[in-house]
């Protein structure tokens, strides 16, 4: 279980071994054996959290208790595999896994809804089918009868009987049918939600990374056919560290929204920005020119600047809060991919060069 390796691997199950060792049978019905649980449980919870640097928020501690009780394998294997490959485990990695795993188990449900109500639509199809084979094979018989001149009464009436069941078993059916469809289009507007979901980050309402990544290839191919300009920029908040450490993280996650909501306000049908993920944001500037791009950013970045934030909670000033950017020209690069690259170096560089400022790259 990915579970208990990562309890041995994250320090806290190492308290057990002596427990192990004495050779007594682990039985969780033992009071001293489920508090035991319990606080082997807590101890490795808050050796993950503060070992990697994450904040003790409900959402991580719920994930975290999700991944150690075996409840989130699948979150827990993709943890292992990380550990295992030396890579950090970082507050933007798990919010990703979690929104993508969210989205997954929805769909998968979905799906599973969908693949009944298939099933439940085609039960009702063939019923209604072999309904009407046996009526036809009915009415046949008694068109003979008719023919042969049997008891014309008897026949009549008898007609009578199978016309009342076609008319009963008709509306019965048309109301299975009726209902089938009903569900479908739940379904399918359950899955148009999901779609979109999968496409938005919930902290911003802004398009996330992923949604990004299909405008970015989309915006390309029409921006390279119309010869269009084409520029990308990355945004990234400075010393946010500082105000989750000082005013804490639901500040943070305000401030957050902030700035998405300051550089949302210059977006329209050629410009577009997504959450690239953490307090990193990602721009898209269509038929616009490197400089032309600056310019708009800039201001953006003045204006946001000599805004003064204020801690809601407690009234306390939070003080100026400053973005660096770095843009590029998508169309001086091999490819979208690079293009990229060479904004986030130009970031980096914004960054070095003492931060509250854009750089081209
Ligand atoms: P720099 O000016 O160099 O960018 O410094 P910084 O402090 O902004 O950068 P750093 O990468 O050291 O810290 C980013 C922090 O953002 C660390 C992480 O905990 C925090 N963070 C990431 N995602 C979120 C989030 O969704 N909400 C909040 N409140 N904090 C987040
Ligand atoms: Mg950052
Ligand atoms: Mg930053």
């Amino acid at each position: 279980m990915p579970g208990s390796i990562l309890l041995r691997m994250f320090g806290g199950a190492k308290d057990t071994s002596s427990d192990d060792a004495s050779g007594q049978a682990s039985d969780s019905a033992r009071p001293e054996a489920s508090a035991g649980a319990s606080a082997l449980l807590m101890d490795s919870i808050s050796e993950f959290l503060l070992g990697q640097n994450l904040a003790v928020t409900a959402a991580n501690l719920t994930m975290a208790h999700a991944i150690f009780t075996g409840e989130d394998s699948t979150l827990a294997r993709k943890l292992l595999e990380r550990k295992a490959a030396s890579l950090p485990i970082t507050q933007d990695w798990l919010d990703q896994n979690r929104a993508v795993d969210g989205i997954e188990k929805r769909v998968k449900r979905i799906v599973g809804k969908l693949e009944s109500s298939l099933e439940t639509f085609a039960q009702t199809t063939r019923n209604a089918h072999d309904a009407a084979e046996s009526y036809t094979t009915r009415i046949a018989e008694h068109a003979s009868g008719i023919a042969g001149e049997k008891d014309p009464a008897a026949t009549e009436q008898s007609l009578q009987d199978v016309l009342r069941e076609i008319i009963s078993q008709g509306s019965a059916f048309a109301a299975a049918m009726k209902q089938s469809q009903a569900e479908t289009q739940s379904l399918r507007a359950e899955l148009e939600k999901a779609r979109h979901d999968a496409d938005v980050d919930h902290l911003t309402g802004l398009p996330n990374r992923r949604a990004f990544e299909t405008l970015l290839e989309r915006q390309f191919r029409e921006a390279r056919a119309n010869l269009e300009h084409l520029c990308v920029a990355f945004c990234d908040i400075d010393h946010f560290k500082r105000v989750n450490d000082t005013h804490g993280h639901d500040t943070g996650d305000r401030v957050i929204r902030a700035i998405g909501e300051a550089l949302s306000r210059i977006t329209d049908d050629n410009c577009h920005v997504a959450r690239q993920g953490g307090e990193e944001f990602v721009m898209l500037f269509r038929g616009k020119t490197l400089q032309e791009a600056f310019d708009k950013l800039d201001a953006v970045r003045e204006n946001f600047g000599e805004r003064h934030f204020v801690n809601r909670s407690n009234e306390e000033p939070i003080g100026r809060i400053t973005f660096s950017g770095g843009l590029a020209d998508v169309f001086g690069y091999p490819n979208p991919r690079d293009a990229l690259k060479a904004a986030d170096e130009a970031l980096y560089r914004a960054k070095q060069g003492g931060r509250n400022r854009i750089e081209m790259a």
